[in-house]
């Protein structure tokens, strides 16, 4: 582990709304300065002449040691971490489903446990509740205070059969809660200083399509989204933001996909409602189209893929920040897992490896496509996450004090992505074939060089659990 200093000299630095040919200089761990530094010294020089100096991105939606429909995820803490790396992603939250019958707080340590030996970047949990008990209730402000101020609920998955405690799709205990849980929760979430995040989808419009759907045989990838409409994510939206207005708890919704839906979002903030929405690549990149392919069930997942006219409205939102964050949703699945589910939706696990794109396409698609400035990408990649989510002032920000979490990136590489080009961990890629513009570099993580071109140098073990506050 390297403890000296590191001069990051001739590169093109993005801080806050300036973009500046400036050297960021490395004390260890932390940025000492950032600036012209002509006369400064270093133990290691590193030229960036070309490059862009990005803060590491914080990718604070995936899903790590997942189990989706009785299938496993295939990226963990070290193969995910690894992936994100590659990516220029130095910082992840992921998810953690309440253990029933133990306290909220036990899921840190079933985290520390799978991150132990293997967790290569910085990380956090978010908890995912789906009973709300009085003694879950009660232990908010302690797992506020153990610094996992962020929990996380969802208004869809649960039983068609009437057992609410039983998830249609994966017949393991539902995720749904009812909106007077979402009251009792947030009320000593919100006073605690949390933030809950919300999977917005209305299931009462979702299920009575998907019995009929599944009753007339059509349940391949693209019926599953037609399940999905855009007015499924509104509607939840819309009941989620009258329980904001109504307990003051800021909310935050996961992976927006449609216009319906951003129009609740802003309508709410217009409103003076604490809410805030991010959105990922995969619905800037891909529609239904995909769906409606052979293999569509490659990109099934909740929300689904919608069409252009939505990407180029989400892209609008990224720019003028009526979308705050840029997150990945990553939940990666071998094929086989993904093909148990080619026929039927029921037993697709959902989602799609994508935790190594986000920041490649936001500068492909975004920068260099002219749909959003170089301070809007960092902006959304990282200072929005570190802020929103309780990692700043040290992540998120080329600023002295700061965490030398950092990316040197090429935007003038093109090239193609594809099972072979990716690092993520699945047998095949959603991806296959984008081609990109710009590619990460050099990526340093609290002033370690992990990332050298096709390089990986951190040792498995060093990323560290950290604490979040929000401010
Ligand atoms: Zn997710």
């Amino acid at each position: 582990m390297n403890r000296d200093s590191i001069l990051i000299r001739g590169g093109t630095v993005v801080v806050g709304d300036d973009v500046m040919k400036a050297s960021v200089l490395v004390r260890g761990e932390t940025i000492a300065e950032v600036g012209e530094l002509a006369g400064v010294s270093a133990d290691r020089v590193v030229d960036a002449t070309g490059l862009l100096v990005l803060p590491g991105a914080i990718d604070p939606h995936v899903h790590f040691n997942e189990t989706n429909k009785g299938h496993k995820g295939v990226h963990h803490y070290f193969t995910g971490g690894r992936a994100a790396a590659f990516g220029g992603t130095t910082a992840i939250v992921d998810f953690a489903d309440q253990l029933h019958g133990q306290p909220l707080l036990s899921v840190l340590d079933v985290k520390k446990e799978q991150a132990r030996g293997q967790a290569v970047i910085d990380w956090n949990v978010h908890p995912i509740i789906n009973q709300v008990t009085p003694e879950v209730v009660e232990e908010i402000p302690a797992v506020v205070a153990a610094g996992l101020p962020t929990i996380k609920c969802f208004m869809t998955f649960r039983s068609l059969t009437g057992e609410s405690a039983v998830n249609m799709y994966s017949g393991k205990p539902g995720r749904i809660i009812s909106d007077q849980d979402y009251v009792d929760l947030t009320t000593p979430l919100g006073e605690a200083g949390g933030m809950l995040m919300v999977h917005a989808e209305d299931s009462t419009i979702i299920d009575k399509i998907a019995m009929d759907k599944m009753a007339r045989g059509e349940t391949r990838a693209i019926d599953h989204a037609q399940c999905r409409p855009p007015m499924a994510e509104a509607h939840a939206i819309q009941r989620i933001a009258g329980v904001a207005k109504k307990t003051g708890c800021p909310v935050y919704i996961v992976h927006l996909s449609s216009i319906d839906g951003l129009g609740e979002v802003t309508a709410a903030k217009e409103n003076g409602i604490p809410i805030w929405a991010e959105t990922c690549p995969h619905f800037l990149i891909f529609t239904e189209e995909w769906l409606k392919r052979e293999d569509g069930y490659k990109w099934l997942g909740s929300p689904p893929l919608r069409d252009e006219a939505t990407q180029e409205v989400l892209w609008e939102a990224l720019r003028d920040g009526r979308i705050s964050v840029m997150a990945t949703d990553d939940c990666a699945f071998s094929l086989e897992s993904k093909l148990a589910g080619a026929e039927n939706f029921e037993f697709c696990p959902e989602g799609m490896p994508g935790i190594e794109p986000r920041l490649t396409i936001m500068y492909s698609e975004g920068v260099a496509k002219g749909r959003i400035t170089l301070p809007q990408l960092v902006e959304l990649t990282a200072t929005a996450p570190a802020r929103l989510f309780g990692f700043a002032p040290k992540k998120g920000t080329l600023t002295p004090g700061s965490d030398a979490d950092i990316v040197l990136f090429d935007p003038s590489v093109r090239w193609t992505m594809s099972q072979e080009t990716l690092h993520m961990a699945s047998d095949y890629t959603s991806y296959e074939g984008v081609e990109v513009t710009g590619k990460v570099a050099k990526v340093f993580s609290r002033g370690e060089l992990i990332v050298d071109g096709e390089e990986f140098l951190a040792e498995p073990g060093r990323g560290r659990f950290v604490p979040c506050k929000l401010g």
